[in-house]
């Protein structure tokens, strides 16, 4: 066929007019990239299309390396309304962790090293005092995330043994992340007790045998159980437990090291609280209310803590220097609650005002309208969420920018479009419309910025 003789071979595109891609992407990939296009412009040829020109070749092939250089894992704008949003990466981090994720990826850093005494130190210690004195436990450790937390806790403490745990209180968090299951993994046996609705003193007391070893309290993260209902109160459990002998081991899920109640926020169990509740132990999450990276905390008794700390399993579980670097960072905010939430984004994204996020709406109304004629633009009131299965009922009144377009399929199209932005713009869909909730748009101008490449 002369079509395929008439294309240029790979060695002369080289050569030519390939040369600028080889100085911005390196030979190798551009090599591989005119490959394919060359492979594809011969299916063309093939099916009836005639041959492309070496110019055409090659603006194809850059097209190619372009859309391979853009990276999958890249920033976004979160319109969502929920602030810890999972799928995009939860918290936001601190400029101060920042800072100190940057200089430990930069730097040697004294990681496992005492400068005090130039011998061997634990990597553990540049976060575990900082966590005995915001929490009063008396030691703590720290892991991959919460749900290692909990694995490591069952694995070194209850393994061949048994746990007693509410039937109220086996929750699963985003899939895969299930109490049952977690215990089974763990090598634990499961023991339920109670109903769904219902658990009383008697309930925990009775499972107690002499395969038990220690009894758990589960924060039920992402739902209520409401109605005729009945719980052993934290304390009440640990004392349960302590007359069995037995450790008890509150999961608080979330975590927060401060009330938010002290910014009019739903109020939690502080950390520090759960602990002077008499837990043995208390686990929570580095990146849901706390904001910082993603972690797993464990704090409590020292012995246990050392138990756990020489388990096989939390070498595997451990956290790399840059993020350690950070959730140290992240946890000395906490020793200044008075500025957190101004230092500390998640704090300072839940703490805006209704009457801040409207003004903010009015501001982009005109512009944002302006590049979409197409669309109906209404400033409306909505409800933002914590996210994360933080505080899962209560909500936080916002203000969204509604886009509504002609055609039932007129939300998923335009939410379509602004995910393929250059920033891609994320919102919510409800009845009919495309929200854009604004309480964790920090930067107008770069809403704006990517707008205009609609
Ligand atoms: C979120 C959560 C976990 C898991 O925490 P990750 O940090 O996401 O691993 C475990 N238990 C409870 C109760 C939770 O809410």
């Amino acid at each position: 066929m002369q079509a395929l003789r008439d294309l240029p071979s790979l060695d002369r595109l080289l050569a030519g007019s390939a040369q600028d891609l080889t100085h911005r992407h390196g030979r190798a990939a551009v090599t591989d990239a005119l490959r394919a296009t060359l492979d594809a412009a011969r299916d063309t040829i093939r099916a009836g299309g005639a041959a492309p020109s070496a110019a055409a070749l090659v603006r194809s092939a850059g097209e190619r390396l372009d859309a391979e250089t853009i990276s999958s894992l890249r920033p976004v704008i979160n319109l969502t309304g929920t602030v810890l949003h999972t799928n995009l990466g939860r918290a936001v981090l601190a400029e101060a962790a920042i800072a100190a994720a940057v200089d430990a990826m930069r730097h040697p850093v004294a990681l496992e090293y005492d400068l005090g005494t130039g011998r061997r130190g634990e990597r553990d210690d540049h976060v575990s005092q900082l966590l005995c004195d915001l929490t009063g436990a008396e030691a703590a450790t720290v892991v991959n995330n919460n749900a290692a937390a909990v694995l490591l806790v069952l694995n070194a403490l209850a393994r061949g043994r048994e746990a007693i745990v509410s039937r109220g209180e086996l929750v699963e968090i985003g899939g895969s992340f299930r109490i049952p299951d977690i215990m089974a993994r763990a090598g634990v046996t499961l023991i339920e007790v109670g109903t769904t609705n219902r658990t009383h003193a008697r309930d925990y007391r009775d499972a107690v045998t002499d395969r038990s070893a220690l009894m758990m309290k589960v924060h039920p993260s992402n739902y209520r159980i409401e109605g005729f209902t009945a719980a052993v109160p934290a304390d009440d459990l640990a004392a349960i437990a302590r007359e069995a002998r037995l450790p008890m081991v509150h999961d608080l899920g979330s975590g927060t090291l401060v009330d938010p109640a002290r910014w009019g926020l739903p109020a939690e169990t502080t950390v520090a609280q759960a602990v002077a509740e008499g837990a043995d132990l208390v686990t929570f999450s580095g990146d849901k209310l706390l904001g910082g990276p993603q972690a797993g905390f464990i704090v409590g008794r020292a012995e246990l803590i050392k138990q756990i700390n020489q388990d096989p399993l939390k070498r595997t579980l451990r956290v790399d220097k840059i993020r350690l670097a950070a959730i140290a960072a992240t946890l000395r905010l906490y020793r200044d609650p008075d500025r957190l939430a101004e230092r500390l984004p998640t704090l300072r994204l839940l703490t805006r005002t209704r009457d801040d996020i409207a003004a903010q709406a009015r501001r982009l109304r005109g512009p944002v309208g302006a590049m979409l004629p197409d669309h109906q633009l209404d400033v409306v009131d909505c409800m933002s969420q914590i996210g994360s299965g933080a505080m899962p009922v209560e909500t936080l009144p916002s203000v969204a920018l509604s886009l509504r377009g002609h055609g039932g399929d007129a939300p998923d199209r335009l939410a379509a479009r602004l995910r393929a932005l250059p920033v891609p713009v994320i919102g919510r869909i409800r009845d009919g419309a495309l929200l854009l909730d604004l309480r964790c748009l920090t930067d107008d101008g770069a809403l704006l910025g990517t707008l205009s490449h609609l």
